[in-house]
């Protein structure tokens, strides 16, 4: 995620209570010994307790949603595919708001009972360990913004002509039942259908459309495993731009309002959509110079979606295709940036994944990082330059800034998206990694950040694992280094 400066407050979340195991025999697949429980209404993130869930572990979501811009009514039906980790006579989905409808397991009915963000469902017999099941969770209504009180409006936006889905941490559920916590990644099918004559647009490769009594179906599918918060929809006018480079497919989606808005009336300068389209065609460029350091591009496809939505003031690293609030294109600079920045959290943050919301450091250092080393090849600045800049004025640099920058641990920075996100995630985070290469050298630290995508690409990782892997790549030990940066709320001495 990219921020525009904004403010705090802590979600207060209830613990549900559980369905009670029934005792039946699983009908063939799976093998359960002993009474099946219920799984557990959280994954086991010690920030969000009840994201995610116990007990299962998903393979694939295909959401089949239809949404009427004229009633902002969300519809369909999301299959999620899934193996039980244990016997389970019972287990959860997250899913805030909406009306659930019917659901089934394997076909068969199921019963369901909702708690807050809990939607438990009791199949008609237990699964065993191991078997392999599909939900399908009929459902509508009105999904809702959330209202972050450091992100501004964030999750579902209602647009003027549509809806666009951006949001971190906890964003999916408000549209779709999901295992919602990037420690489970799965594949995404999107189907949407929209009134003739707007366009849908997902995650992944454009299978196709078709149309039917005055509605068209969009059928998007992103066969790499994602996080669920990385699942984007847009709904509305755009202009859809398909190429291919370097055997990477793109689709870019922007919304052709943005060709009329003027970023200053006073200045003579480019339209926020001229700024767009001149940063969006750097994107082969952008993932070249990344794939120098990083390794190669992890997905298939790649793109962006700019839609206008004054109430958003992020970028989102929607996997596979970034959004951006227009608000980072009032000046050519920064809207090459940002699409640096969301660029390099394909690798870092979407293919290489949290498996807790603690370290994310490891998306944010990153791909802070990733801009100040395209400043350097744009003759904009250095990484050295940075790292000085900020080492000296931090405090002036983030005025009014609470809790103040150096306060902040990148290594546990706390649950509340105004820490999350905080600055000090960011910038200090990409100045532990520059603290790492000086130590280290340019060839050990660019060992270390290239090993680090490809080896852990597809996995859920922690910053132990980080700093496990520099310390082998770079054979010292930098237990000092870590602490000072990450986990010590002052500037650190430098050595
Ligand atoms: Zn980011």
């Amino acid at each position: 995620m990219a921020r525009r400066p904004v403010v705090l407050v802590a979600t207060a979340t209830v613990l549900v209570g559980l369905v009670p195991a029934t005792a039946a025999a699983d009908d063939g697949q799976g093998q359960w010994s002993g009474e099946p429980t219920p799984g557990a209404p959280g994954i086991g993130d010690p920030y969000y307790p009840l994201d995610g869930n116990g007990g299962y572990d998903v393979e694939h979501y295909d959401l089949d949603l239809r949404y009427d811009p004229a009633t902002d009514v969300l519809s369909g039906t999301a299959t999620v595919e899934a193996t039980a980790t244990q016997d389970l006579s019972a287990f959860d989905l997250d899913l805030e708001g909406l009306e659930v409808r019917s659901v089934t397991v394997d076909g068969r009915p199921a019963t369901w009972s909702r708690d807050g963000g809990e939607l438990t469902i009791t199949p008609a017999r237990p699964l065993g360990q191991d078997r392999e099941f599909a939900v399908a969770v009929t459902y509508d209504g009105v999904p809702a913004t959330i209202q972050d009180p450091a992100l501004g409006q964030s999750g579902f936006f209602h647009t003027a002509d549509g809806a666009l889905v951006a949001g971190q941490p906890e964003s999916a559920a408000t549209w779709f039942p999901a295992n919602d916590h990037p420690r489970d990644a799965a594949s995404v099918a999107v189907s949407i259908a929209v009134p003739e004559g707007l366009e849908g647009i997902s995650n992944g490769a454009l299978e196709g459309t078709r149309t039917q009594d005055g509605w068209t179906t969009w059928s998007w599918r992103a066969e790499e495993p994602m996080a669920t918060y990385l699942v984007t929809l847009a709904v509305g006018e755009f202009d859809i731009r398909a190429y291919e480079v370097d055997g990477i497919r793109y689709w870019d989606a922007v919304d052709p309002s943005l060709a009329g808005l003027d970023p200053d009336p006073d200045v003579a300068g480019p339209s926020v959509g001229e700024v767009v389209d001149a940063a969006l065609a750097r994107q082969p460029e952008v993932i070249e110079f990344l794939s120098e350091s990083f390794g190669p591009y992890p997905f298939s496809t790649a793109g962006a979606i700019v839609d206008n939505v004054p109430g958003m003031a992020f970028a989102l690293e929607t996997q596979t295709r970034p959004v951006y609030a227009p608000g980072f294109f009032t000046d050519p600079v920064q809207g090459d940036l940002v699409v640096v920045h969301e660029l390099a959290h394909q690798w870092y943050g979407d293919s290489v994944r949290l498996d807790a919301w603690q370290h994310i450091w490891l998306n944010e250092g990153f791909a802070t990082y990733a801009e100040w080393l395209w400043l350097e090849r744009e003759g904009l600045s250095t990484p050295q330059k940075e790292f000085d800049q900020l080492y000296a004025n931090a405090d002036t640099l983030f005025p009014g800034l609470q809790p103040p920058f150096w306060t902040v641990l990148p290594g546990d920075p706390g649950a509340a998206t105004s820490l999350l996100f905080h600055p000090a995630v960011y910038q200090r985070g990409a100045m532990t990694l520059h603290a790492l290469r000086q130590v280290v050298g340019d060839t050990a630290f660019f060992q270390v950040v290239d090993e680090w995508a490809t080896s852990r690409a597809g996995q859920a990782v922690t910053t132990d694992e980080f700093t496990t892997l520099a310390e082998k790549f770079s054979g010292r030990e930098l237990d000092d280094l870590f602490q000072a940066w990450l986990y010590t709320p002052e500037r650190p001495v430098l050595g």
